[in-house]
Parts: structure tokens; C-alpha cells; sequence
């Protein structure tokens, strides 16, 4: 190695640019695969392996053999058929002959030039003739790679590869050839950041060997060895930032509320109904946590329709007593209404006054809500996003609530937060979240669960219709209409095009009209003005209106119990937790409810999985580890927005013993060193640091 410089453990840290043979234009295609610096460079892990230690010889293959050759080109043949000239290459390696047909690949042509060795990887053929006796090695769906007859070869051959995925112009023997030489040159600079009893006790290789072997493993075995241990650090770094957030946030002074311990019996005496066991007991974990000096920082799960909001309004309604300010924030105006309508007059006969905040609240009306917000004169504000705008200031914001809080960024939560006096937070969440996915994305995080929906609420049934049976469910829908219940037919959003979208709801909201004359139909939309938004609810609240035919603006947290029918066209279109909250919006009341999905004729495998989970189980967390197995973390949740560093090799699904391992370490050493000062430790607090260059603010190390 020319110049041996070395590098320090930050250098790892510099652009890729910097490397030799790295310019403007291949920094930008790594960059599409996620490398912006050489430590995302030597952590840039293969999905699979070629074993060209063991070289296969083509007199060896048989038919269906799945292998790996090396051989130069003797021949090239094309062949002319009616769809244009096809290329085949006649390819040898001493022992005998294999074709490589190169269909829709004609440019090939000047890539297996004769002479050339290459390396090919597939599935071969060979048929035998009719006499019996075995015929040409053929292969058509293979990867290839050039060999140069240079020392970078040894690189390439003669050992198991890593093969990695690429991108568009970016091949993979000069990834590979990168990755090897960064790996020679700068693996020195990474110090293990595991204390050496966790190794230990565990079973764990050391970091450089397994980065090293992940890449260019001996054997088999090795590149198992290090990857269990890759997928351990993955976990592992991520594990140990919850736990210092955790332990900030549970070091930081917060608020100690005073409340009775006749506060829940008094609160339920103002409800028109008795709250469930899981409410109470949900109630009273809230209420401990604000009766200790510290922010509470607590996530509320419980399936649509358990009744989450009222366990919002008990907290709030303790912090208002003892004199703090309490914030709403819900994604949506019609949900942020709809929450104002239900709490306003509940808390005003308290003597207490709330006021709501949207983008479409008039100007003059928000200035006014701005001064008694920091006169202090509100106890309560509830609305958009509109809640964090700069010049929305508190008196004394002592205690926050944020609903479906999945809609939102760690950001928006945290310029909320940054509004108050160290408040305490719920969040809530009706999209259940599977616990190994509650250990990882909100694993710093109290978690209270309303496992029990309140009395009286009647199943559910789902029925999956196709077009065919469009009258079949139109006159069902009319017998309930009859009956005095609403229905809501429900419309996909289609991201492209916001018009299109928004003109099928209105044809078919014309087109409804049509069928059901003696009916009121109304249209609800995300485009609309504020004020018609709210009107139209108003209406269907009211019984003005019979079906509201709406997009998904409705799909979280609308409560009208009248309403016993949804009608969910293309249902394929929808993610299942989305579907899930749809139907939630019915089966609210005393009413047996129906959910019909219309769906589209041809639907994908993946779709017909979906939907036929969906129509079996009324259950959401049943629904969300279905989700989670069909679309995968990353999807699900979308980690990144949650402000986590995404998985480099761990699998939350298949690595669970893994990760609990992990967490049971991480936060054990963050409670015997809050601050990383320990020297054992120093080497984990430097990784973490440059994990997060950027983003300081979410996660703050010592
Ligand atoms: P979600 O958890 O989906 O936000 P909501 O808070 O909107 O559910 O509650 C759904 C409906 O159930 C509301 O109409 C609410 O008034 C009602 N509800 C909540 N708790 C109870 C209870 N203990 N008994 C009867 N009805 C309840
Ligand atoms: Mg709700």
C-alpha cells in the first residue's frame, strides 16, 4: 500500500469523494445507494455471496445447475429472427463449451468481445439430445463480470465475493474493488465500541473482523459470525440512544402535578358513561407519571374506537387544574374539530375555556386566540399543525397531547415540546404497533395500552364485492339508509394526481345522487375550505346528511355512531393500518355494522394477501403484524421520519432475539454511565456522535 497513511477514527467520516478513483460523478451514483461517506462505504453490506473459490468447471454442469464459471470467449453467432439480430456467445474454459444467449442484450456484442474472460453466474441448462447423449451447457439469465488479467482480478476470482446492489452505471467490480481497497486502507481506523464483557458474554467477534468478513469472509461461517454481530451493533447503537434520550429526558426537572386521588371517580361522574377497566387503569399510569418530577414522555396505543380521546381530556383536564396550559394537536381540521366540538362544552360547564386553531382560522380570530393564549386566559388549545407556528407562544404549556401521532415528524413534536415548561407528553396511536417495532422506533417511550373497547360496540363484517356486485351492494346500502343509518363511501387518494382523485370522488358523488334521489349526498374533500369542511360535518353529524362520500380526509378519529356502512372502493389501494382506521369510523354506536370493499377486478398477489387478512380479523394488532410481515419496517412506520438511523443489516423481524439482547445491554450500560464517560465507552459516545452529525437536536449525547 503506497503512503500508509493513518487515519483517524474521524476520517471515516469524510466523503467518499476523497477516495482515488472517486470523482464528482461516482460520488453521485454512490450517493443514490446511500454512500455519502466512507464509513456508509465500508458499511455497505452485500445481500449475498458467489463462491468462485471453488470454480466450476463447465464439463461439470448439468441441467438446472445454479453456478458460477469462469471462461473466455471463443465464438460469437448471431442468429436472425423475426424480432431483430440475437446475440449468442460461445464461451470456454478448457474442459468444454457453454452458449450464452443474450436476449434483448444485443450491445453485449462489444462487451464479450473474443478473448475476453469473464465470470458467469446463473442457472444452466443442458438438454439431452434424442440420442441420449448430453448437449451444449446453455445459460441465458446470468450476471456477468469482466476480468482484466491484472492483480484486481484476486479481488474478483478465486475467492467468495460479495456481490452488492448497484446502480445504473456504477458496476459492481469497481464497487467492489472500492470497497476492498477503503477496507485495506481505512479499517484501522475503527476501534471496537463494544465493551469487551458484552463481546464476551455474547459471543461476539470483534467489529473490524466482521466489517472486514461481512465483505471478504474466509469461509462461510465467518461471513455468519460477523453478520450476527453487525446486525448486534446495528441494534446496538440504536438501543443506547433511546436509553440516553430516555435517561435526559428522566434527569431533566419537570413538572410535579398534585392530583386527588378521587380525581378519576370525579372525572367519571361528568362522563355520560362509565369508563372501561383499561381506560381507568390507563388513566391512573398517566396521572402517576405527572405526580413525579419528571416530563412524562408516554405513548398511548389502544385500537380505533377504545376510547383514547377521553383518556386525553382526564390528563389534560388534571394539568388544567393545577394551573398549566394543556395543547392538542391532531393531523387533520376535520379531526382537530371534531376533538374541539366534543371537548369545548365538556370543559367550559368546568369553567375552563379552550379554543381551536387551524391554518383556515380567520385573522382576526387568531390574533385574538394568540393574546389569551399567552395572557394565559385559554386552558386549552386544540388544533393543526397550526399549533406550531413561531408566534403561537403559552402562558404556561404544562402538558401535551398529540393524537395519531404516527402523522407526525419528530420535529413537529419536538417544536411543540420546545413551546412548554418541560410538559409532559402523550402521544397516541391507533395504529398498533407490534412490540419489536414499539422496542426500536419508540423504545424511548413509556407505553399504556387500552386493550378493551368500551360496552356494547357490535362487531364489524367485512365483505370483499367486486364490480360485478355493485347493485347487490347499492341496494344493501339503500335498506340501511332506510333504516335511519348513514354511510360513508369511501374513495382512494391517488398521489399523482390530487385532480383526478379529487373528480372521481365528484363523479361518483354525481353519480350517487342518481341512484339514491330520496337521499342527501355530500362531498368531502381535502380541498375544500375549512369552513365548508366543518359545515359539511356539522351536517352529517346532524342527520342532514345521509352519505358522505369523501376521500380518506376521514380516516382517522371521525366518531358519528349513526353511521353504519362503509363502502370502501378500491381497496387495494389502501395500506392495510389505513383500511383498518376506515372501518374504525363505523361500529361506533349500537348499531351492527357493515364494511364493504369494492374492489377492482385484477388484483396482485400481495393485494389479495392484504384484503383477506383484512376481512378476517376485526383486530388491530392482529392486522398490524400482518402488515409488518407484508411490507416490511421500513414501510410500516417509516423509521426515518421517526428520526432512527436506518438498519443497516438487522431485521427486526428475524433478528428479535438479537435486538432484545441488544436493548437489555445498551440500556443496562446507560444506566451505569448516564454520559458515556467511562473510557470503555468513549469509542460507543464517538460513534454515536457521528451516527448523528445533523441531527443533534433529536438526539443528544452527553
Ligand atoms: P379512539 O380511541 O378511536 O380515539 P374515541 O376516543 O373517539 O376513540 O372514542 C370512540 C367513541 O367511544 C366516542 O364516541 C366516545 O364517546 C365513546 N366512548 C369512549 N369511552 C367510552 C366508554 N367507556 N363507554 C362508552 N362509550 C365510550
Ligand atoms: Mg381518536
Amino acid at each position: 500500500m503506497e503512503g500508509c497513511k493513518n487515519f483517524l477514527f474521524k476520517d471515516l467520516f469524510s466523503p467518499v469523494q476523497y477516495l482515488k478513483s472517486v470523482g464528482p460523478n461516482r460520488a453521485r451514483l454512490l450517493k443514490r445507494l446511500g454512500i455519502s461517506t466512507i464509513f456508509d462505504l465500508l458499511t455497505y453490506y452485500p445481500f449475498r455471496y458467489e463462491d468462485r473459490s471453488h470454480l466450476y468447471l463447465i464439463a461439470q454442469i448439468k441441467n438446472g445447475d445454479e453456478k458460477t464459471i469462469q471462461a473466455v470467449v471463443s465464438r460469437q453467432i448471431i442468429v436472425m429472427t423475426r424480432r431483430g439480430p440475437l446475440l449468442k456467445v460461445v464461451m470456454t474454459d478448457g474442459t468444454g463449451e457453454v452458449i450464452v444467449t443474450c436476449f434483448n442484450q444485443f450491445y453485449l456484442k462489444d462487451v464479450f468481445t473474443i478473448g475476453k474472460a469473464f465470470i458467469i453466474n446463473g442457472k444452466f441448462n443442458r438438454k439431452f439430445s434424442a440420442s441420449g447423449r448430453s448437449g451444449k451447457a446453455e445459460i441465458s439469465n446470468f450476471t456477468y463480470e469482466m476480468l482484466t488479467k491484472d492483480e484486481d482480478d484476486l479481488i474478483h476470482t478465486n475467492r467468495i465475493v460479495p456481490i452488492y446492489n448497484i446502480t445504473k452505471n456504477l458496476n459492481m467490480r469497481f464497487l467492489r474493488t472500492l470497497v476492498k481497497r477503503t477496507l485495506d486502507e481505512y479499517l484501522p481506523a475503527l476501534s471496537e465500541i463494544l465493551p469487551i464483557n458484552i463481546r464476551k458474554n455474547h459471543n461476539l467477534c470483534e467489529e473490524g473482523f466482521a466489517i472486514k468478513n461481512i465483505h471478504f469472509p474466509e469461509n462461510f461461517q465467518t461471513a455468519e459470525e460477523s453478520k450476527r454481530r453487525l446486525v448486534f451493533d446495528d441494534f446496538f447503537v440504536l438501543q443506547t440512544v433511546l436509553a440516553l434520550n430516555r435517561s435526559r429526558v428522566k434527569e431533566s426537572p419537570g413538572i410535579t402535578y398534585e392530583v386527588s386521588n378521587q380525581f378519576v371517580d370525579e372525572f367519571e361522574s361528568l362522563l355520560p358513561f362509565t369508563l372501561t377497566n383499561a381506560q381507568r387503569r390507563v388513566i391512573n399510569e398517566i396521572l402517576k407519571d405527572m405526580a413525579i418530577p419528571r416530563p412524562m414522555n408516554r405513548l398511548l396505543q389502544g385500537d380505533v374506537g377504545s376510547g383514547k380521546t377521553i383518556v386525553a381530556a382526564a390528563s389534560a383536564y388534571a394539568a388544567i387544574k393545577n394551573g398549566y396550559q394543556a395543547a392538542f394537536m391532531a393531523p387533520t381540521e376535520i379531526l382537530a374539530e371534531q376533538h374541539f366540538i366534543n371537548l369545548h362544552n365538556f370543559l367550559a360547564t368546568l369553567g375552563m375555556k379552550s379554543a381551536l386553531l387551524i391554518s383556515g382560522t380567520a385573522k382576526k380570530e387568531r390574533k385574538k386566540i394568540l393574546q389569551n393564549l399567552s395572557s394565559g386566559a385559554i386552558n386549552l388549545l386544540i388544533g393543526t399543525h397550526a399549533l406550531i407556528e413561531e408566534d403561537v407562544s403559552f402562558n404556561r404549556l404544562g402538558f401535551i397531547i398529540i393524537d395519531e401521532q404516527h402523522k407526525f415528524g419528530v420535529m413537529q413534536r419536538a417544536s411543540l415540546r420546545s413551546k412548554g415548561l418541560n410538559p409532559d407528553v402523550l402521544v397516541m396511536t391507533a395504529t398498533p404497533i407490534p412490540r419489536t417495532l414499539a422496542l426500536t422506533v419508540y423504545g424511548d417511550l413509556d407505553i399504556s395500552v387500552i386493550d378493551e373497547l368500551p360496552p356494547g360496540r357490535k362487531r364489524i363484517e367485512t365483505t370483499l364485492y367486486t364490480e360485478r356486485k355493485r347493485n347487490e351492494a347499492q341496494e344493501l346500502i339503500r335498506n340501511e339508509l332506510r333504516q335511519g343509518r348513514q354511510v360513508y363511501v369511501v374513495y382512494p387518494l391517488i398521489e399523482e394526481s390530487e385532480k383526478v382523485d379529487l373528480k372521481s370522488a365528484t363523479e361518483e358523488f354525481n353519480r350517487l345522487n342518481k341512484v339514491y334521489p330520496e337521499f342527501n349526498i355530500g362531498l368531502l374533500h381535502g380541498r375544500l375550505p375549512s369552513k365548508e369542511k366543518e359545515s359539511i360535518m356539522q351536517e352529517f353529524k346532524n342527520k342532514k346528511i345521509d352519505m358522505l362520500v369523501s376521500t380518506t380526509v376521514i380516516e382517522v378519529g371521525i366518531d358519528i355512531p349513526n353511521a353504519s356502512i362503509m363502502l370502501i372502493e378500491h381497496p387495494e389501494r389502501f395500506g392495510l393500518a389505513q383500511l383498518h382506521q376506515l372501518r374504525g369510523r363505523i361500529g361506533r354506536g349500537e348499531y351492527e355494522s357493515l364494511c364493504i370493499l369494492l374492489a377492482g377486478l385484477r388484483l396482485s398477489a400481495e393485494a389479495r394477501q392484504r384484503i383477506k387478512a383484512f376481512v378476517q380479523t376485526n383486530d388491530g394488532f392482529e392486522i398490524a403484524e400482518v402488515d409488518l410481515r407484508l411490507r416490511g419496517p421500513g414501510e410500516f412506520i417509516g423509521t426515518r421520519q421517526h428520526g432512527m438511523p436506518d438498519l443497516k443489516i438487522a431485521d427486526i423481524l428475524k433478528d428479535v432475539k438479537i435486538l432484545e439482547i441488544a436493548r437489555q445491554e445498551a440500556f443496562n450500560l446507560v444506566n451505569m454511565d448516564p454520559h458515556l464517560l467511562r473510557d470503555e465507552h468513549r469509542q460507543l459516545k464517538e460513534m454515536i456522535k457521528f451516527f448523528y452529525r445533523g441531527r443533534e437536536s433529536l438526539i443528544k449525547v452527553g
